[in-house]
């Protein structure tokens, strides 16, 4: 020390963190980074890029004019209750409403199994926190949600994936997977599962093998967690039987407002097995005490007052509209060698492109390209995904995502043209820095 017992502060000339905390932080937060996704926001969100990146629900449609009337009654008449704290578990009220749309997809429920949570993603923090320890195996399809990933990361849990194809899960991968965490002497906590318009695949989970995952995971034990914030959103109001109505003990179902309402209440929820249950209030409440009473009971008026089933019909027809556009511009305007999943509904296509074309090192040249995609690498835990990228069509109007695509397929075409004419080695040096900039890092 120069000073006597003056402890010196970290300095960047040191060739230190200028984080002074450093040696403070938890071990569980060296997994804790933020997504590539987020990166992305602040450069993609600049108007003359087009945006495929994000998955913000296209909120156009809500009735705003009604609903702030609903929202400035609710407050003139039951405030004292809606501004004041609530139950752990969440406003009885809304648990029974959330039964009855969960019955659209067959799931038979008491409100006293529900947890309201705030948006699903609380709900995959708590059920994380409640099963893993460090070092626990998560299955879940690669690709996967990246805020999934995200909370298995943070809870120290190894993810280990399985395969998809255009069906959605391969049972028989997984009980590859099972095999293989087994063999290595490690036990696989759940399944995490997005059955239906899965993000960022795009593909649903085909009904006939569901009853199969579900088997195999009984045989196994293996808990099922299913994350369905989009089984409403089939473009032609198709709906799919969920997982929880095969298997009541054996699954933890997660369910959100957030695609089918809106996003910004943040009002998901959680249907466990009784006993799984009482450990999530408790994990609740240590989070948060309570679900903010004046969401719920936002969720809860719209729900009795407006035509919800309604609104969900006019999301489908924005969704479906958006997704014809971009499956015909990806028809009209990518190079041969690339293929994409069809969705029939959510938010999102999973694009593969040729050989020689690195997705995350492309995306700086497709941003002056001003056009912006999810690159494929933050869908998975273990680093794969680089000939894949995720297009989002559900904010951009359909006018918009044409040309994003076109954009797209120019670059793609250019990215194509130089590897064919001078390699991969060479190509780095022609078309410059493989690693995101600074803003996308
Ligand atoms: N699961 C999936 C598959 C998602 O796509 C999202 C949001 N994009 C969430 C969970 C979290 O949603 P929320 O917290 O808004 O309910």
């Amino acid at each position: 020390m120069s000073n006597g017992d003056q402890p010196t502060l970290p300095t960047r000339a040191a060739g230190r963190s200028l984080d002074p905390h450093l040696a403070r932080y938890a071990a569980r937060t060296a997994g804790m980074t933020a997504s590539e996704i987020r990166a992305l926001f602040a450069v993609a969100s600049r108007p003359e890029v087009v945006s495929l990146a994000g998955g913000m629900p296209n909120l156009a449609a809500l009735p705003l004019d009604s609903l702030s009337a609903e929202i400035g009654e609710l407050i003139a008449t039951e405030g004292l209750v809606a501004l004041q704290y609530g139950s752990a578990q969440g406003i009885v009220g809304l648990r029974e409403q959330i039964c009855e749309i969960m019955a659209l997809e067959g799931i038979s429920a008491h409100p006293d199994d529900v947890v309201v949570t705030v948006g699903s993603q609380m709900g995959l923090d708590m059920v994380t926190r409640i099963f893993c320890d460090p070092g626990d195996v998560v299955l879940a399809e690669g690709p996967s949600y990246v805020g999934a990933l995200g909370s298995f990361a943070a809870y120290q849990a190894n993810v280990v994936h399985v395969a998809m194809d255009d069906n959605g899960l391969v049972p028989q991968a997984l009980r590859e997977a099972i095999a293989t965490v087994t063999a290595a002497g490690k036990r696989a906590k759940f399944l995490y599962t997005i059955p239906n318009f899965h993000n960022p695949a795009g593909v649903t989970l085909a009904v006939s093998r569901r009853a199969e995952i579900l088997q195999i995971c009984a045989e196994y034990g293996v808990l099922v967690v299913e994350d369905n914030p989009y089984g409403l959103l089939g473009f032609d109001g198709q709906t799919y039987p969920a997982l929880r109505s095969y298997d009541r003990d054996n699954v933890v179902y997660l369910g959100s407002f957030s695609k089918t309402f809106a996003a910004g209440l943040r009002v998901g929820w959680v249907l466990a097995p009784h006993a799984v249950r009482e450990r999530l209030v408790l994990a609740a409440e240590s989070a948060t005490l309570c679900p903010p009473a004046l969401t719920q009971m936002v969720v809860s008026r719209y729900l009795s007052t407006h035509d919800w089933r309604g609104q969900i019909k006019l999301f489908q027809q924005t969704y479906r509209e958006r997704r014809d556009a971009m499956l015909g511009a990806l028809d009209q305007y990518l190079p041969a060698g690339c293929s994409w999943t069809r969705p029939d509904g959510g938010f999102y296509v999973w694009l593969t492109v040729p050989e020689g074309v690195d997705t995350k090192a492309m995306l700086p040249r497709a941003i002056t390209a001003r056009v912006a995609y999810a690159s494929g690498t933050g869908f998975y835990a273990d680093a794969l995904g680089s000939r894949q990228m995720r297009l989002s069509f559900c904010y951009p109007t359909p006018e918009r995502i044409k040309e994003g695509v076109r954009r797209l397929a120019n670059v793609l075409a250019d990215e194509l043209e130089l590897y064919r004419t001078f390699g991969p080695v060479a190509r780095r040096a022609v078309s410059g820095p493989q690693s995101p900039s600074p803003d996308l890092a």
